[in-house]
């Protein structure tokens, strides 16, 4: 073999390597692929495979911000849409899934910021799905413009508007087919936050996911939630709800929150008896020391 046509050869051959390994990480849908995509925390819009978390419960969020899918033979329900860009990456990870984006029916959502709900309007759209909101978060997302009892008030983007179907509220369940979700009005981190409880059964074994939404005291620098004391009473509210709930799999707005790379990372099953409750404790250890650094600012 001449050196030029030897040398086309090994390229040729090394490509073809590259292309395979590549199509093969591509159509690898397994937690693992994520967990090795991914990073801690990573960018709210970088594409990561899709993987099944339990039962017929998916990942289809980017890296960064979480999209659920959870399937029945009656239609799907998506909580969140990541932001506007991630939502194309949510609508193509769940084709590679091999479901077809317009059999999801619901949407649904955590909290009404755009890193987890400006993707609604391309995925309603998209789809003609039917999108429900609790009360609080009305406003934010069918105007696109953040509320102004939002503690972040003042640095949130604007969203595109999208029109809501309905509204959630606490103790009535979302039915779809065989799919039942037990919503939880959380206010806290934002005024309309809504965490998630479902059942989701594999084989003869089912589990119970809990999605419980970020909970964090994130603020403008002007905004003091001892302030607001009503406000607080409720978020106090809603963290102790998450920490009594029964919870298998706990699954969170931003991946990195509920440890969930770390938890693949581990080899051990994403079924924990803890994850709510240790959530709960470490969200009521941040709102205290937040509200300690607002004590000791006070003026006098
Ligand atoms: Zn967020």
């Amino acid at each position: 073999m001449k050196p030029i046509s030897f040398i086309f050869f090994c390229y040729l051959s090394f490509s073809l390597a590259v292309a395979t390994e590549d199509n093969l990480r591509d159509r690898d849908f397994s937690a693992e692929n994520w967990a090795q995509t991914c990073e801690d925390w990573d960018l709210w819009d970088k594409p990561g495979p899709p993987f099944k978390l339990f039962g017929n419960t998916y990942y289809v969020g980017t890296c960064g911000i979480s999209s659920i899918l959870i399937t029945s033979s009656a239609g799907h329900v998506l909580i969140d849409s990541g932001t506007r860009l991630g939502a194309r990456v949510v609508i193509e990870n769940i084709k590679k899934l091999g479901f077809d984006p317009l059999d999801i029916k619901v949407l649904l959502h955590s909290h009404e910021h755009h890193d987890h709900v400006g993707g609604l309007d391309y995925i309603k759209t998209s789809t003609g799905a039917r999108l429900f909101t609790s009360q609080g978060a009305l406003g934010a997302i069918s105007s696109g413009t953040p509320s102004q009892q939002d503690p972040q008030y003042g640095m949130l983007k604007v969203m595109e508007p999208v029109e809501v179907d309905g509204i959630i509220e606490e103790g009535q369940h979302v039915k779809l087919g065989m799919l039942e979700l037990n919503p939880l009005v959380t206010p806290g981190h934002t005024p309309g936050a809504l965490s998630w409880q479902w059942r989701s059964c594999e084989l003869n074994k089912c589990a119970v996911f809990v999605y419980a939404d970020s909970l964090s005291p994130v603020s403008s620098e002007v905004y003091r939630f001892s302030d607001f004391k009503n406000y607080l009473s409720a978020y106090r509210t809603s963290i102790e709800k998450i920490s009594t709930l029964e919870c298998d799999i706990l699954i969170a707005p931003h991946p990195s929150a509920a440890k969930l790379r770390a938890r693949i990372e581990s080899q051990q099953s994403l079924i924990g008896k803890d994850g709510c409750g240790n959530y709960a404790n470490h969200l009521n250890q941040r709102l205290a020391r937040r509200l300690e650094k607002e004590n000791k600012e006070e003026p006098n």
